[in-house]
Order: structure tokens, then sequence, then C-alpha cells
């Protein structure tokens, strides 16, 4: 099922990928066809235009009658084309207003060529493409020479003034040939980069999935624990409908216990959940460390005590502080309670705080059980052992939030062994954490 899932997603963000990639380079290589094909024609419609200008306003004319081309050649200095039998570049067809053909003779053996362009009035002064005979192509303009023009061989006639393009074509159509095979190429490389990133893409995607399993699963698992508890005391009371509260009374303890630690659950649940989809919203204070960290850390003496439990502090710290208060009150509150569980009677913790840089340093130091997964504590549900911490009433999510709380503060939370046993936790936060 996973895998299908796994399977289906990965293959969608193959296919997309590679959709996108398809149409980009189409794109690309169309934008790029049509500039190059612009900027290439471009030129030509520029000697058409010039041809034009020449014709019309050149007070020495070449004649039509004459069919030497040297004539031509002086009004059109353009190179001749070797390939495809192309003629010269530029050539005129000469027509009277009905359609006659005038300049015939001097066209020479470029007439077999020419022979099918015929004069169409409807593309006066439009640049037009021509088709000539044994797949020569043109670019041409067709002009209306005035009667009044000084080239009198010209004044009156309709001139088609032809720009081979043969060059141009075989040009375009060279370049289209590579860039179809560069895209082609392209692609497959896409194909195989839009594979590689559609499994690099799915990682981060399945971790979070088996993340948020995991922990619905770890959740109803440890939510079931103590309802099972109360709702087997619960079953026994009614068995004993005539029992005194009295009777009964370490059932409903146990029962208000469970409820007890069901809360504190939910409550943790909570705080991780809002974390998830950052509503955590921080009320910051300007702390004075002195009296805040004694106020927090003084009961805590009394509680070690009782358990046999050697417990110190020191606070070097005297710059003021800023950060939210109830938020690093929970956290020092995790790390000490975890120091308690997880020590023996005649066991130490020794607790320092002080200024390292722009930060505040915050160490427990124990001589406990220590600490073996030094990364994986951090983990929500996780616990090292978990037949002794069911004991201990922990659930695993300590240390998941205070990671939550010291990111919230923009610090950072390490554990290093304690020597010869036990474990030191580190907590280091910027002094003004938020901005006021
Ligand atoms: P729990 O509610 O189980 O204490 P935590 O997230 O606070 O959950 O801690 C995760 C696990 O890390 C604990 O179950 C315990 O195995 C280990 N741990 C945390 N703090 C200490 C410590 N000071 N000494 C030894 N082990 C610890």
């Amino acid at each position: 099922m996973e895998n299908n899932i796994n399977r289906s997603q990965q293959n969608r963000f193959f296919i997309s990928s590679l959709v996108s990639f398809a149409l980009l380079f189409a794109i690309l290589g169309l934008v790029v066809l049509t500039l190059f094909k612009t900027v290439i024609y471009n030129n030509v419609d520029h000697d058409l235009t010039l041809n034009k200008t020449m014709l019309t306003q050149a007070s020495e004319a070449p004649s039509i009658n004459q069919p030497d081309q040297s004539q031509f050649s002086t009004m059109m200095p353009r190179r001749f084309i070797g390939a495809n039998n192309a003629p010269f570049r530029t050539n005129l067809l000469v027509f009277n207003a009905n359609g006659k053909l005038l300049n015939k003779a001097s066209l020479g053996d470029r007439f077999d060529l020419l022979s099918n362009i015929k004069l169409n009035k409807k593309h006066l002064n439009q640049i037009q493409n021509y088709y000539a005979n044994q797949g020569s192509s043109f670019r041409a303009l067709l002009i209306k020479v005035p009667k009044s023009s000084p080239n009198f061989i010209y004044a009156g006639k309709y001139v088609l003034i032809l720009e081979n393009t043969d060059s141009e074509r075989i040009a375009v159509q060279s370049f289209q040939t590579v860039l179809i095979i560069a895209m082609l190429i392209f692609w497959v490389i896409s194909i195989l980069l839009s594979y590689f990133l559609s499994k690099r893409n799915m990682r981060p995607i399945l971790k979070s999935w088996n993340q948020q399993k995991e922990f619905v699963y770890d959740a109803a698992h440890e939510l079931r624990t103590p309802l099972t508890i109360i709702q087997n005391k619960m079953e026994y009371m009614l068995t004993k409908p005539n029992s005194k509260i009295i009777d009964e009374s370490e059932s409903i303890a146990t029962s208000l216990s469970e409820i007890t630690r069901l809360e504190q659950l939910t409550n943790n649940l909570l705080v991780l959940a809002r974390s998830d989809s950052n509503t955590n919203v921080l009320k910051p204070e300007t702390i004075n460390p002195q009296t805040f960290f004694r106020t927090i850390l003084e009961p805590f003496r009394a509680i070690a005590l009782s358990q046999n439990k050697e417990f110190n502090f020191q606070n070097d710290l005297k710059s003021e502080l800023y950060f939210d208060p109830n938020q690093i009150k929970e956290l020092i509150i995790i790390l000490i309670d975890n120091s308690l569980k997880y020590t023996d009677t005649g066991d130490s913790i020794n607790i320092r705080i002080k200024k390292h840089k722009n930060n505040w340093l915050f160490s427990i130091i124990d001589t406990g059980t220590g600490i073996k997964d030094k990364n994986q504590v951090f983990d929500r549900f996780f616990r090292e052992e978990k037949s002794r911490n069911r004991k201990t009433g922990g659930s695993g999510l300590g240390l998941s939030i205070a990671s939550v709380i010291v990111k919230n503060h923009h610090g950072r939370i390490w554990i290093e062994d304690n020597q010869p046993k036990g474990s030191i936790v580190n907590i280091e936060i910027p002094l003004r954490s938020v901005k006021p």
C-alpha cells in the first residue's frame, strides 16, 4: 500500500517534470528559431527596401532593353549565389500594367527560372515569399515606379524586386535540424534528470509520511493504556454497587492519576501539533535571570533531597534576558524532571548557567543512567528503555517539546556524556532570542 502510494507519487513527479522539460525545450526551440528567422530575413527585407529606394530615386537608371547584365550589376551589387544553380541574388521583373514582362531579354537564362512568377497587383508594396522553378526561393517586393520618376526606364512600370533567399532557407533548415537534434539530446538528458529528481523529491515526503504515521500510531497507543486502566477500574467498581467510596479509594486514585496522565499527554500533543502548524505564539518579556532561575530551580532542591540526590545550581548570568518565560520555564522543568527520573539514590544533579558570547548557556550535569542515542532522544515518543520509563511516567515527548521550545527561541540543544557516568544536557539561546 505504502509502496503503491510511493510509486504513484514518484511517477506523478516524474511525468510532471518530464512534461515541463519537454514544454520548456519546445518553447525555447520555437523562440530561438523564430528569432533566427526574423534576424536572417530582416537583412533580406532591408535589401529589398534599399533597392526600392534606388529604383524610385536613382537618376541613372539601368536599361531594361539591354541584355547586358552589367547594367543591372551596377545597380544591384549583390553577390552571385553558387548553390542550387541560384541566379543573381537580386533580380528585377518589370511588368507593364497588363502584366506583360518587359525585361525578358535582359534576364537571359534566368527567365527559365523566374518564368512562373506573374504580376499580382494585390501584393503592391508588400513583401511576399515567392518560389521560382527549380525550388529557388525569393523574397519579393512589388513597387509601382511613379511616372514622374527620373528613372525613365522604369517610370510608370510595375517592378518586382526579387531577393534570392536560397542561402537563408538552407541556413534556417540546417539550424532547424541542429536545433531538433540538440533538443532531443537534452530531452533524453531531462528524462534521466526527471527520474533522479522525482526520486530525490520523494525522500522528504516519505520521511514526513512515515513520521506522521508513527506519530499517530504512538499517540493512539499512549492514549489507549490509561484509557484501558480507567475502563477496568470503572468496570470493577460497577460490580460493587453497594461499596462505599472509601472502600474503592484505591481504584479511584488510580483512575485519577491516569486521567492526569491523559491530560498531560494531550497537552503535550497539542504543543507539538501547534509547533507543526507554526501556530505557537511567543509572549516574550524582559527577564532578570537571578530571580527567574532561582524561583524555578529552588523547589527541585527539596524534591532531590527527598530522593537522597545531590542538587546544586550556580548562576553566573548578570545581563538581562528576553524570552517567553512560560516556555523557558517548561523547558527547564522537562530537563530537570528527566534528570530526576533517570538518576538513582546518591546521584548528583548540577546546574550551570552562564554567558557565552551573545548567548546564555544552561547545562544540566547528572550522574544518572546516561543517554546512548543522543540524537534519537529528540524524536517523538522515543524512549531508551520502554519498561523502565513506563514506571517513571514518561511518554517520550519531553525532549521533543524541549527542542521545539529551543527552536522557537533560535537556540540549540545537545547532549554530551558526563564522566565517569551520566549525561550533560546543554541549551544555548541568544540573550535576546526574540526581537522586542
Ligand atoms: P520521557 O517522557 O520518556 O522522559 P523524553 O523525551 O523526555 O521522554 O526523553 C526521551 C528519552 O531520553 C527518555 O525516555 C530517556 O530514555 C532518555 N533521557 C532523557 N533525559 C535523560 C537523562 N537525563 N538521563 C538519562 N536518560 C535520559
